[in-house]
């Protein structure tokens, strides 16, 4: 069975919610919507404080190409434009919006039967999918039409679906995949026709049997359609090494990107996502979205409005265990730390995890015994132990010389150190600098 080539590491899975029917979730009272919520320019609002919205009206404009544009999920009147704290721990700029009733934009096509035929041409495609606010929904929420829009002089050869879900615990790409297929596979041909392809390969992960078997069989009517079972291993769903597992062909190092090899990644949620807008003109204002964790009541998948609070998911699941140490926005790999619950669900949310106590303290770091067991997990071949170490030390010229910025922040690292050094912490705050004087550099240019 196929996998990536480099490092990669098997973190227990702790799938709790997979058995878990996706469930509505009630509307919020009152939903947030941060301005900036994806990859690129922040949006800029559109709405005032005392307008009257609908569900699916637009709130927000794109702050430029590389940007999205934000719709509202619910019906009601702006309280306010302010700030909230969002799931990365930063104040970010956001519309208030007081929910009354549910009332939908018309323009939106609410019925569940499924449309297959889609005669628009890949430029309509390409302009839909960026007027209904569409971004990657594995977290690292690209615009989806820039992916689409290939620079001069590359040219896609595929299209890859991430339904891998490797971070422990998530299972709200898995519930999509065998409550959706049909959809997903609709979206997928729609992305193939406007990425001017005619192959695309679903990936999915050898835990997930029941989705492995109900996509090959569904598939089979959906011509260029390949279901691909990938052997498990985290971080498989990285784009890099999720395209190595499936075509065998590796990205260079950045500013390298995968569409360099030919291929255009994209994920399950956001191959549903592209459905809904395409084909029922519904713009991206709800997601699927795990809350879970070991102690938690009822582990589930909620389908959740955007600018929902966490607090309202996790209250849901049976409310905040007494035990717990620390509540993640996202998996346990990727995942940060959550400043307070009243986070709003964003369009990158794909999951709540509450830990315990227990599994919430950090053992003591201890110093490095040089096994190189890091160097062995890294995925993208780099020597984590070397990154955190002068990232601790400021020595940015050489962690940019030992391709920092190609590290994609798996955790693989720090999850395999015998020695419990908090390497991802550094090297994240390396990223942030080395990031920083790459863009003042290139701005002098
Ligand atoms: S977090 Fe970065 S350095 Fe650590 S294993 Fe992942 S890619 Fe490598
Ligand atoms: S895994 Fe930990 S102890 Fe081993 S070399 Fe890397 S940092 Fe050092």
């Amino acid at each position: 069975m196929k996998t990536f080539r480099i490092g990669g590491v098997h973190p227990a899975e702790n799938k709790l919610s997979a058995g878990k029917a996706i469930e509505t979730l009630a509307l919020p009272k009152q939903a947030v919507f941060p301005l900036s919520q994806h990859i690129g320019a922040p949006a800029t609002a559109i709405v005032k404080k005392g307008d009257v919205v609908k569900v699916g009206t637009k709130i927000a404009e794109a702050g430029g190409f590389v940007s999205a544009v934000i719709f509202s999920s619910v019906s009601g009147k702006v309280n306010k434009i302010d700030s909230v704290i969002d799931a990365s721990g930063y104040r970010k700029p956001a519309i208030f919006i007081d929910v009354e009733g549910d009332e939908w934009e018309e323009s939106i096509d609410r019925s569940t039967e499924l449309v297959k035929e889609c005669n628009l041409t890949p430029e309509e495609i390409v302009a839909k999918i960026k007027n209904a606010g569409i971004v990657g929904m594995g977290g690292a929420c690209f615009p989806t039409h820039v992916k689409l829009t290939p620079p001069p002089g590359c040219k896609a050869e595929c299209v890859i679906i991430n339904a891998v879900e490797c971070e422990p615990y998530l299972t709200a790409d898995h519930r999509l995949l065998l409550e959706k297929s049909d959809e997903i596979l609709v979206g997928v041909q729609i992305l193939m026709k406007a990425a001017k392809v005619n192959k695309a390969y679903i990936g999915i992960e050898n835990n997930k049997p029941d989705a492995i078997q109900l996509m090959t069989q569904k598939a089979a009517a959906y011509p260029g359609i390949e279901v691909v079972p990938l052997k498990v291993k985290y971080p498989q769903g990285g784009e890099k090494q999720l395209i190595d597992a499936i075509i065998g062909r590796q990205v260079p190092a950045p500013p390298a990107i995968p569409i360099n090899v030919g291929a255009v990644v994209q994920n399950v949620g956001t191959a549903y996502a592209v459905y809904e807008a395409v084909q029922k003109n519904k713009p991206l204002f709800e997601r699927v979205v795990t809350v879970t964790g070991k102690s938690l009541k009822n582990p589930s998948n909620f389908l959740t409005r955007m600018g929902t609070p966490m607090s309202q998911l996790i209250e849901a699941a049976g409310g905040l265990p007494e035990d717990t140490g620390k509540v993640i926005g996202g998996g346990p790999m990727m995942g940060k730390a959550l400043v307070n619950i009243e986070v709003p669900i964003c369009k990158g949310s794909s999951g709540v995890l509450i830990m315990n106590e227990k599994e919430a303290r950090r053992a003591e770091p201890q110093p490095c015994i040089r096994c190189a067991k890091c160097v062995s997990a890294c995925p993208m071949g780099l020597e984590p132990f070397l990154l955190a170490t002068c990232s601790a030390h400021g020595d940015w010229e050489r962690v940019e010389h030992e391709k920092i910025m190609s590290c994609i922040e798996c955790g693989s690292c720090q999850f395999t150190c015998p020695s419990h050094r908090p390497m991802l912490d550094y090297i994240r705050l390396g990223k942030g600098k080395v990031g920083g004087i790459i863009r003042a550099r290139n701005a002098k240019k």
